[in-house]
């Protein structure tokens, strides 16, 4: 669609970042299952399925509320009716889950669908800021990871991408399953453990931690007193419910959308740092899967450790300079344990 070379203006940026991939958008408005031409969608991005197990993604994408996953009933129900390993199924939705790529640097689209251990399954694709650093950008992997982290779902079975996993994406399993117990599928190749594609890593025991980021932990954070609005409360939510062993820096972020509805955006720390996923980035993923356009983004939070040895406030108000231009950061200090 754009020539990477091309230096993109902000307008196409801005139109690029929030346009729906393949009109994915328009299907998941509560309106939009009764409308057959955005139902086509699902014929042409899923051939392969039978029309019965279309059905069922239409309902599920459509219904208020959905939040980027597949519940496990809904998720065997669906391998049943093709007749696939759920594995096979995963690698299935690639195509769906592809659509939520927001790549306008790169024009390259990645996808990935991550089987939790409670097994519902989670979308992701990659998202790209033009005009900053590109270790701004979201791996889809990292994407779909997020959205199991947010669902606090208790581990990570497996994971399925639409291309091999990079190496920055392997440093960031390994926080989520330090064993490397996660099963990767890629094509028709055969399922390969994590341990396989990065032996001998750098893992959270490295700097002394027993656990990587699963199960989901609580840090006893609180707001300041007189602040008590719904966007600091989800976003304290978040920080709470963020991974920041190696800073302490729990942190979180809400969004909220002119549709009105809000999404949380945890910290989710790397022991190698760079790897690590800025809350911002975590809460824009979901609302990206979620089937929202960032352009939509109406009002900021973002609630961090008062005293903290890092802050993401510059990080986050440089993106969304480039996404959510006049929308201001809310930054509130929390107060506590972490
Ligand atoms: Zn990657």
């Amino acid at each position: 669609m754009t020539d990477p070379n091309r230096l993109m203006s902000r307008r196409s940026t801005l139109a690029t970042l929030g346009a729906a991939g393949l009109g994915l958008w328009a299907m998941h408005s509560p309106s939009a299952h009764a409308d057959d031409s955005k139902g086509n969608d699902l014929n042409s991005l899923l051939p392969e399925f039978s029309e019965k197990s279309r059905d069922r993604l239409r309902r599920l994408l459509s219904a208020p509320g959905f939040s980027g996953h597949i519940p496990a009933a809904e998720a065997q129900a669906l391998a049943e009716t093709e007749q696939k390993s759920v594995g096979a199924l995963m690698l299935g939705l690639l195509p769906l889950a592809r659509t939520y790529s927001r790549p306008p640097i790169s024009n390259y689209h990645v996808g990935a669908v991550v089987r939790g251990a409670s097994g519902n399954l989670y979308f992701g694709a990659n998202i790209e800021f033009p005009g900053h650093s590109l270790g701004f950008a979201v791996h889809a992997e990292q994407s779909a990871l997020s959205n199991a982290y947010m669902h606090s779902d208790t581990g990570i079975a497996s994971v399925a991408v639409t291309a091999a996993p990079c190496g920055h994406c392997r440093q960031f399993m390994t926080e989520m399953s330090p064993e490397g117990d996660i099963q990767i599928l890629v094509g028709s190749s055969p399922a390969v453990k994590l341990s396989a594609l990065l032996p001998a890593a750098f893992g959270p025991k490295d700097l002394g931690f027993k656990d990587g980021a699963f199960p989901v932990r609580e840090a006893d954070l609180s707001l300041p007193k007189g602040v008590d609005d719904e966007l600091s409360v989800a976003a304290l939510n978040a920080a709470r419910q963020s991974y920041a062993p190696y800073t302490k820096a729990n942190s979180g972020i809400a969004l909220r959308t002119r549709t009105g509805r809000i999404y949380k955006g945890a910290y989710i720390e790397n022991v190698a740092f760079n790897p690590s996923l800025p809350p911002l980035q975590t809460a824009l993923a979901a609302l990206i899967v979620a089937g929202e356009s960032s352009s939509s983004v109406s009002k900021v939070a973002l609630v961090e450790v008062e005293g903290a040895v890092i802050s993401q406030k510059s990080a986050a108000e440089a993106v969304m300079a480039a996404i959510t231009p006049g929308v201001k950061l809310q930054v509130v200090k929390a107060m506590g344990r972490t």
